[in-house]
């Protein structure tokens, strides 16, 4: 799950990494007299999106008076915001953090990746924060820091005091430093992360470390650890994501107009690559479980005839613990539930096919079998045209 800056930012909060004053958050449809802006100014208005790189494209706009940040918050709250992480899709800006400013003498760069080769997590850090780290290692890739963290122990003291030294903190806020770059590592290993970024991590013209911007992604798969992070919603999600995941069906829409309905995460990954080699585009990724029943496959038929995009359906599904013909029942009496309105192609694979094979044939349903999964993808894609 990918968190807002202001979410990553109160999860630091509880790690005491030390941030700016936060004046408010106010969300589409709210008055921006909600905002309290106490304190001299100036602040700083930022659009809540999930994508870096905002400051280049509007989304990050400094404000004198209350009255010009409660304009400047007005003004960027719906709007539509692309930036160089955003895909060339827009984004719609709902909801706005006010910080205070801060004078900004030195920018920094440092993240907590996985380092997936090394198998632990690694900090990624440069002394040339501000700018676009991928470019940077582009163009001066010996600029950039790593360095292992051990899962168990964290960073370790003397790791954290080289990389103070590698990015030339000064003195002053040495042990302000290393103690942060520790925090941040376990903030990594704690929340069940696979990226805390903060950029630009900066020191100020008062001699303040602070972490001025936060990005935070963190496992799906360990959500169950943290219940009040399971709570909240999921930004990225579509209406429909959001909906299948209610009823406990594991979809994410794609952008292409073939629906697949599979057994399994590995079948359903290889059921989208084999449409793709077919000349088609999958409309969604969907794993309808390990008990393909009526209930499932009703429901996974309605959430994929949701998304409008869609023109034909691929059913993909390998019965074995779920026998073939009780999966031919289910997606025959489904059908008879939920109006199917475009092509459906059916390819059933394993324990008692055969009699699968026979039971959907015999429906009366205008169902397209195929043999085997590459033929399954033809058909869909020429149906699909
Ligand atoms: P993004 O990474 O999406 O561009 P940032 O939060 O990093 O957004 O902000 C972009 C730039 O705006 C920062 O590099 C910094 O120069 C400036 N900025 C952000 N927040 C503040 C702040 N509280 N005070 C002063 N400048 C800020
Ligand atoms: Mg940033």
């Amino acid at each position: 799950m990918k968190l807002l800056e202001y979410e990553g930012k109160d999860i630091f909060a509880r790690y005491g990494i030390p941030l700016q004053k936060r004046s408010g958050i106010i969300r589409i449809g709210d008055s921006t007299d909600k905002l309290v802006l106490d304190g001299a100014g100036p602040w700083v208005v930022k659009a809540q999106v999930l994508a870096g790189g905002r400051g280049k494209a509007g989304g990050v706009k400094l404000g004198k008076t209350p009255s010009e940040v409660r304009e400047l918050a007005g003004k960027m709250l719906g709007m539509k915001m692309v930036t160089h992480q955003t895909g060339g899709k827009a984004l719609t800006v709902e909801e706005v953090l006010v910080d205070e400013a801060c004078d900004i003498a030195r920018e920094i760069y440092i993240s907590v990746v996985l380092d997936r080769k090394g198998c632990c997590p690694a900090i990624i850090a440069s002394a040339e924060g501000g700018m676009s780290i991928e470019e940077l290692a582009r163009s001066n890739p010996e600029k950039i820091i790593r360095l292992p963290v051990d899962v168990e122990a964290g960073l370790l003291d003397f790791q954290a005091r080289q990389l103070a030294f590698d990015l030339a903190i000064p003195q002053k806020n040495f042990r302000e430093f290393t103690a942060f770059a520790r925090q941040l590592a376990q903030v990594f290993i704690k929340e069940d992360a696979s990226l805390v970024e903060v950029n630009p991590l900066v020191l100020t013209g008062d001699g303040r470390l602070i972490a001025l911007d936060s990005k935070i992604v963190t496992d799906d798969n360990a959500l169950f650890r943290h219940k009040e992070q399971a709570a909240k919603p999921d930004h990225e999600a579509s209406e429909i994501e959001r909906e299948a995941k209610e009823i406990g069906i594991n979809y994410i829409g794609l952008d292409g107009d073939i629906g697949c309905m599979v057994n399994g995460a590995g079948l359903a990954m290889a059921t989208l690559d084999t449409v793709k080699m077919a000349g088609g585009d999958a409309a969604n990724f969907l794993d309808v479980g390990g008990g393909a029943n009526v209930e499932q496959i009703t429901k996974a038929f309605q959430i994929i005839l949701k998304d409008p995009k869609v023109k034909a359906i691929l059913v993909n599904i390998f019965g074995g613990i779920m026998k073939c013909d009780n999966i031919a029942r289910g997606v025959v009496e489904a059908s008879g539930k939920v109006k199917i309105n475009v092509p459906l192609v059916v390819r059933l694979e394993g324990t008692n096919v055969k009699e699968g094979r026979a039971i959907l044939a015999k429906s009366g349903i205008k169902i397209e079998q195929a043999g085997s999964l590459w033929e399954a993808a033809q058909k869909a894609v020429k149906a699909a045209r």
